[in-house]
């Protein structure tokens, strides 16, 4: 792991302003990265927008616009750890550790909190609670990354999941096949994956530059030991916010088996604010890409409701009511009419 300025230097010669912001923010929110992430960043403009530490962070506006949790996760917390907040669902934070330390991140609060991995006591009470909740059948596992879990650990929960017959759906959350893909192709990890039967993993690719063939690698080995891919991205200004960006990103995917799933509107995270685009833009792009792309490369666009309202997936209108009647906007921009029977 890369974390301190000159070991970062050593791989990317950064400018003076990089520099500076590097010094001045990173004692607020630390610098983190694997070596695969910061060669990449050589290569790519937005790569390192999105690893590098920049002074907006903790610029006094973009602090006071946002809220450390906003999203409520802390308090939808049933046991340590362990989130419920959709009937059928619960989201297990395992590890507060992540590869890469990405500036947008939803959850930097708990940057700022020694690295933690849930302990075995923690795992048993998790699961304690779900095998008593029959109605949770979708376990989310996210972080942190869980691909970056001890194995044993992993494995415990994933094959305790597996004995569990509501269990049906056992997602993994992770960024390790985008920003450390190496660690993906591990034959034991690969191996626990495919005997979990259960696994579905959600990756989280924002630019096409981020589809290496090391990452294609890493997905192909997920695939081919049974476990779904598919696709988060965070809307992010400067980044991705375009329908050239956002087109190439979701046509790759698609040519490599990982189906954009979400892509979601930036949450209003303290220190994050300054990616955040307004939802009027990713309406728009998001028009442009129904016109461009077929439904199985076009992702869900949501909103995460601020206060822990869950998610609200966004259609850009392309209907209205007149007179009784629906007219539609189709795919070429020609409106058609019909009755609502
Ligand atoms: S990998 Fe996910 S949880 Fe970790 S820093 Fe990046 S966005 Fe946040």
């Amino acid at each position: 792991m890369i974390k301190t300025l000159s070991e970062l230097e050593e791989l990317l010669p950064l400018s003076p302003e990089e520099k500076e912001a590097f010094e001045r923010v990173s004692s607020v929110y630390p610098f983190s990265s694997s070596e695969y992430y910061i060669r990449l960043a050589r290569k790519s403009e937005a790569v390192r927008k999105m690893v590098l530490p920049s002074l907006e962070e903790i610029d006094e506006d973009v602090q006071s616009a946002g809220e450390d949790d906003p999203l409520n996760e802390e308090r939808d917390s049933k046991v340590p750890n362990l989130t419920h907040r959709y009937p059928d669902r619960v989201l297990l934070i395992t590890t507060n550790y992540c590869p890469v330390l990405c500036r947008y991140c939803m959850r930097k609060r708990n940057w700022k909190r020694p690295t933690f991995t849930i302990s075995e006591d923690e795992v048993e009470g998790a699961l304690s609670y779900i095998r008593s909740n029959p109605q949770v059948r979708d376990v989310l596992i996210s972080g942190g990354d869980p691909l970056t879990l001890p194995l044993d650990l992993l494995e415990k929960v994933l094959l305790e999941l597996k004995k569990l017959p509501h269990v049906e759906v056992v997602r993994i959350g992770t960024r390790v096949p985008v920003v450390d893909p190496e660690r993906v192709l591990r034959r034991d990890l690969l191996f626990l994956i495919e005997r979990s039967e259960k696994v579905w993993v959600n990756t989280h690719f924002n630019h096409p530059d981020e589809i290496t063939p090391e990452a294609k690698e890493a997905v192909r080995a997920l695939l081919k030991c049974g476990a779904p891919v598919n696709n988060q991205t965070v809307l992010l200004k400067g980044i991705n916010d375009s329908v050239e960006t956002l087109e190439k990103l979701f046509r790759n995917l698609q040519k490599i088996k990982v189906r954009p799933y979400y892509l979601f509107h930036c949450d209003p995270v303290k220190g994050v604010i300054h990616f955040s685009t307004s939802i009027t833009r990713g309406l728009e792009i998001l028009k442009e890409l129904f016109k461009r792309l077929s439904p199985l490369a076009i992702p869900y666009y949501a909103v995460d409701g601020p206060g822990g309202y869950g998610k609200v997936p966004l259609l850009p209108h392309r209907f209205r009511v007149e007179n009784g009647k629906y007219l539609f906007e189709s795919f070429n921009g020609k409106w058609f009419v019909m009755e609502d029977r």
